[in-house]
């Protein structure tokens, strides 16, 4: 063994040229805004708009008078932020073909005056959406892939099942905007019961997503009923929740809700934070409810341009992520959907940020990035080529710092 001064020395040499690594990151990473450290100015909005509602904040924590205050019109919105009359023009010709609908909190949680801000480009229509004409309204064939009423079956352990067409936002680049219509509707109880029988003749299903639009848009009983009644059956092992409430109606997580969900072990949620300005601490709180009832949290960003198709931004997104115990899990390639092309990155744009995530942070905070294959094909994951040579008696792989080291067998 060396010299311990030798061993020393190398080591410091080695600390040194890590730290070079990460340098141009923490330049960048404290103007990238949080949910935390853009509070104040949420704070300011949210009085402006409970002002304008007449409302106090009993109703703002009410998520019953969130979805029922949503701003839905142009004019509503012109009242908050600053809009061309073109730009209320587009928004009124945009609605007739794709509905949106806005939360409070969620209309708090976006900067006003910035028409590029990464949340406000989530939740505000832009002209482009009627302007595209490769998206088709059903890329992942999700209507050739339902067995029984509300399912949709992918692969061979699990399915899922969407209870609802709602949901506290229309998200711009929303897979599922076919489902959207022009009412909000909840699947119906007999279509639940044909659902629910589906599962107990298929033994093999052992996992069960129950998602929408937002599955936590369900009232509480209907939940309730519809946890218990999976739970009842022997095959069924575990039961997902698919979400975007802690983005944009974070008052769904009510201490009620959190007492239902700890009644059901073991529930997963996912949800949908695509940007670290969403990560508040009022949804904070609402996350500290779901852990303590024991729900296992993860998160699936969808990658959009002009939101997050960006290394920088995406590391700081897991690692606030992290900061309030949601584990990054999955990066989505976005869908051919219409009306969403504005929002379509290439498929390099997703390696490079998955090459510039593994090993300058923690593993914890890399997910897995997928690209859905067309036609219900299923979850295609793809990485950065770190497998240069697979040989027979030897491989030649590449590290995170692109140095390739040979592995004999
Ligand atoms: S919450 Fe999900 S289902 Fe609802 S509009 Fe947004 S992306 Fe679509």
């Amino acid at each position: 063994m060396l010299q311990l001064d030798t061993r020393l020395s190398i080591s410091l040499s080695r600390a040194s040229e890590l730290k070079d690594t990460i340098q141009d990151y923490l330049k960048i990473k404290d103007h990238i805004p949080t949910g935390f450290t853009t509070f104040e100015q949420f704070l300011q909005q949210k009085e402006r708009i409970l002002t304008a509602f007449q409302a106090s904040e009993h109703n703002w924590q009410d998520w019953k008078w969130q979805i029922s205050n949503r701003i839905t019109t142009a004019e509503q919105l012109a009242q908050f932020i600053p809009l061309s009359e073109k730009k209320i023009a587009d928004l009124n010709t945009i609605g007739k073909r794709f509905r949106w609908a806005i939360s409070p909190y969620y209309l708090a949680v976006m900067d006003w005056n910035n028409p590029d801000d990464p949340v406000r480009l989530q939740a505000i229509p832009q002209i482009q959406e009627l302007q595209d004409e490769k998206g088709e309204l059903d890329p992942m064939g999700e209507e050739y892939s339902s067995p029984a009423p509300g399912i949709t079956r992918r692969y061979p352990d699990r399915l899922i099942i969407n209870v609802t067409n709602q949901c506290a936002m229309y998200c711009r680049h929303c897979q599922r905007r076919r489902n959207i219509g022009t009412i909000d509707r909840h699947l119906a109880l007999d279509q639940l019961e044909q659902a629910l029988d589906y599962i107990r003749k298929n033994p093999e299903i052992r996992d069960v997503l129950i998602t929408g639009g937002d599955a936590l848009l369900l009232s509480d009983s209907r939940l309730d009923w519809l946890l218990t009644e999976l739970d009842r059956i022997p095959h069924v092992e575990i039961k997902r929740i698919g979400t975007r409430a802690l983005v944009t109606l974070p008052q769904r997580i009510t201490p009620e809700l959190a007492a239902i969900l700890e009644k059901h072990p073991p529930i997963y949620i996912n949800t949908q934070f695509n940007h670290p300005r969403e990560v508040t601490p009022e949804a904070k709180q609402a996350i500290d409810r779901l852990i303590k009832a024991g729900v296992v949290l993860g998160n699936q960003a969808v990658l959009l341009r002009g939101i997050n198709d960006n290394p920088h931004v995406m590391k700081k997104l897991n690692q606030e992520l992290l900061k309030v115990r949601i584990r990054p899990y999955y990066i989505f390639h976005p869908k051919k959907v219409l009306g969403t092309a504005h929002f379509s990155v290439p498929i390099t744009t997703g390696i490079k940020i998955i090459d510039q995530l593994r090993g300058q942070t923690s593993g914890l905070a890399v997910p897995q990035y997928i690209v859905n294959a067309p036609g219900g094909l299923g979850k295609i994951p793809v990485s950065p080529d770190y497998a240069k040579v697979i040989a027979k008696d030897h491989a030649i792989l590449r590290t995170w710092e692109n140095k390739l080291i040979k592995i004999e067998f």
